[in-house]
């Protein structure tokens, strides 16, 4: 085989919406450096050169293999003279230098502890940083003013550290099913985010909530907020309140990746036994222990010293209106960068204002409806990519 031919294999369209994007990486030595970079980008504030790193990582998640020589990156979108330059100093040398580098020092170690907490932002932990502080244990002993969700990212630091299973999202997703059936029934909840994307661990658990008919869903949040947090499910929650009809943002104006729906950034008590009982849910044969029928909020906490009988979870909860439902789902499932993608294309390539809400035509001046995902890239001229192929 030639070196032509490959340099003719490995050829991707420019936008990550265009491209499927699989969990199998071929090219993980060299996207795990650029992310590094890009995280560290992010942390010091500098979006566009984090944007820069994450979008040269996605081309390479996208290639049928591994790149081993750097003609092959000819023709390659997205890849600009720094991130060649680390490119090739991983083919030379096994490692890029800059990312070493990087991994190493200690401011982005600090950042990378202290933006670690929920609650605390690149701004924040910059600040902390120039007063000395550079981790979280300094943090503890500093005696500096937290708000309530740093304090409870504090408490639960270590938890919300670790990956989220697949049977614990699971075990979270039967807790959620039965709040919003207790609280409306006919409610339909669908999970989002990684986990609907195929990936087998995450930083927290994605739900959207919505209800067949328009207009039921209205206020619904706060009563499903209320019945978690009797049930004694809750360790932290923040609610909003939809705040879409009264924006004063024009359609026309690029929407921004925040949205504007109910929603619910929450920690969760998930014990062990929730998390057995959700594993075993599949198996005809029914657990009548007594233990099984306990509340979380009826076990000890103290009772297993340094080994806890539950963990806490980041849950992310959000209600859209149905018509608003397909937005909603495409654009909770992710990934960020894909979302990012989708947006950049609509607006470049379209003249057309996509976010979680709606999508506006500039040139028609009107609204266009989609009752599914698969609508939505019709209306923007791309071919339906699955979840599992946005992992860009
Ligand atoms: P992980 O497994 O690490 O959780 P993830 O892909 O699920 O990865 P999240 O941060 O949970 O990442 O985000 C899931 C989706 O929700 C992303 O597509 C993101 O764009 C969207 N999202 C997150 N926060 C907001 C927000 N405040 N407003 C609008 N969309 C958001
Ligand atoms: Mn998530
Ligand atoms: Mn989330």
């Amino acid at each position: 085989q030639t070196e032509e031919a490959d340099v003719m294999l490995l050829s991707v369209p420019s936008y990550a919406c265009q491209r499927k994007t699989t969990l199998q990486n071929h090219n993980s030595v060299f996207t795990d450096a650029l992310t590094l970079l890009a995280e560290n980008a992010e942390m010091e504030d500098e979006d566009g050169r984090g944007v820069a790193f994450r979008r040269a990582a996605a081309v390479l998640k996208a290639l049928p293999k591994a790149v081993t020589s750097m003609k092959q990156l000819n023709g390659l979108p997205c890849l600009g003279d720094h991130c060649q330059r680390v490119i090739r100093d991983i083919l030379e040398n096994g490692i890029s230098s800059e990312a070493e580098a990087t991994r190493q020092s200690e401011r982005y170690n600090a950042l990378k502890a202290l933006t670690g907490i929920f609650g605390v932002g690149a701004k924040t932990a910059d600040r902390w940083i120039r007063d000395g502080i550079r981790s979280v244990a300094m943090l503890r002993d500093s005696g500096h003013a937290l708000n309530r969700a740093q304090l409870a990212g504090l408490q639960y630091y270590d938890d919300i550290n670790q990956p989220v299973t697949r049977a614990e999202a699971d075990a979270i997703g039967d807790i959620v099913e039965r709040a919003v059936a207790s609280v409306l029934p006919g409610a339909q909840i669908s999970l989002t985010g990684g986990f609907r994307r195929g990936k087998l661990t995450g930083h927290d658990v994605d739900f959207l909530i919505t209800h067949p008919e328009e207009g039921r869903e209205e206020g619904l949040m706060p009563k499903v907020v209320s019945w978690l947090d009797s049930q004694g499910f809750l360790l932290y929650q923040k609610t909003m309140r939809n705040s879409y009809l009264e924006s004063k943002d024009g359609p026309a104006r690029p929407p921004s990746s925040m949205d504007r729906f109910e929603r619910c950034f929450s920690i969760f008590k998930l014990t062990t036994e929730q998390k057995q009982e959700a594993l075993t849910a599949e198996a005809p044969t029914e657990s009548q222990h007594p233990e099984s029928q306990m509340k979380c909020g009826e076990l000890k906490e103290t009772g297993h010293a340094g080994h806890k009988p539950w963990r806490a979870v980041r849950v992310d909860l959000v209600v859209s209106p149905i018509s608003q439902f397909a937005f909603a789902l495409l654009g909770w499932t992710g990934s960020k960068l894909f979302e990012r993608e989708l947006r950049r294309w609509a607006g470049y390539e379209k003249a057309m204002s996509l976010s979680s809400h709606a999508l506006y035509d500039n040139v028609q001046k009107r609204y266009l409806r989609a009752a599914s995902e698969q609508e939505i890239f019709a209306h923007l001229g791309l071919e339906y990519i699955p979840p599992a192929e946005r992992n860009a």
